[in-house]
């Protein structure tokens, strides 16, 4: 499904968000309260699902570009072989992680649906390596896809979550190189265009990034997994799935700081609410992080 679900007349800002299907999460994989030790362990045995979540990613267009936000699961997910190559991995991975995918909903179908030529997209900014947001990279193949630097190389040699051996042959890696330093991110990376920004949100994986569109005093925030929803960014409630849960205190302390400066529209990948919010352009409200 392709909506466009925001469009600035005046900037010539249009961001499109597609849902590739939907996943199912163990409830401790959402959200875990208890010692770190036991937290995976703990999501492993959990039998508890949530509900089904989608899967969104992003199609910002400005007037002199077009670039993608993550790319979505693949249906592909759904064949046993998908995940053959990295047995501590595909076991990890099936036992975590359930989807509901058809091939209409890839990226690739979703864009050929729309009349969207994906030769016109200039690039892709992952946030990060997890193969639900990878899983549509073959749609994009052949244009540069911009990743931290830190993640590429996890990914490469450690892929938990994801999954390399999948991704499209001779990719065009373009690596960041992010400081996680500054509470307001003055130190992003705004070299692809003056409005865009790319900002280090490590914790939910090492190399995790996050890209803010500023349009018209807005600050559009693309926040990858740096939490499930907007809930656990008002609350500092931290997913099941967090590499280092400093690091994504950090990036939550982080990102309530920006959003008190700047009218911030918060965008999670599986958060049911983050189009409306954008639809409604729906800030975080500053009594409530203040
Ligand atoms: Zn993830």
């Amino acid at each position: 499904m392709k909506v466009l679900v925001y469009q600035n007349g005046m900037s010539g800002l249009r961001v499109h968000a597609f849902s590739t299907g939907h996943v199912k999460v163990k409830k401790a994989h959402r959200q875990w309260r208890g010692p770190t030790a036991f937290r995976l362990p703990a999501l492993m045995a959990s039998v508890s699902w949530t509900e089904w979540l989608p899967i969104w990613c992003w199609l910002v267009e400005l007037p002199d570009m077009k670039f993608m936000v993550d790319t979505g699961e693949t249906h592909r997910v759904k064949d046993p072989e998908w995940f053959k190559g990295d047995p501590g991995n595909e076991w990890m991975l099936k036992r975590i992680l359930r989807f509901d995918i058809e091939e209409k909903h890839t990226l690739e179908a979703q864009l050929k649906k729309s009349g969207i030529d994906p030769d016109s997209i200039d690039f892709t900014i992952l946030t990060h390596a997890h193969t639900d947001h990878t899983g549509g990279l073959s749609a994009v193949a052949g244009k540069p896809v911009i990743m931290s630097r830190i993640e590429y190389d996890h990914a490469m040699r450690t892929p938990r979550g994801a999954v390399p051996h999948q991704w499209p042959k001779h990719m065009q890696i373009k690596p960041t190189d992010l400081p996680h330093s500054d509470s307001l991110f003055k130190d992003a990376d705004h070299s692809l265009h003056p409005n865009v920004s790319i900002v280090a949100t490590p914790g939910h994986t090492a190399g995790h990034q996050s890209v803010i569109v500023r349009d018209n005093g807005l600050s559009l925030f693309f926040a990858g997994d740096v939490t499930f929803n907007q809930e656990q960014l008002l609350h500092y409630h931290l997913p099941g799935i967090t590499e280092n849960s400093e690091l994504a205190v950090e990036t939550i302390a982080a990102i309530r700081s920006y959003s008190l400066y700047h009218p911030t529209i918060y965008m999670p990948s599986h958060d049911p609410e983050s189009v409306t919010r954008l639809m409604e352009q729906a800030v975080v409200e500053r009594k409530k992080i203040g």
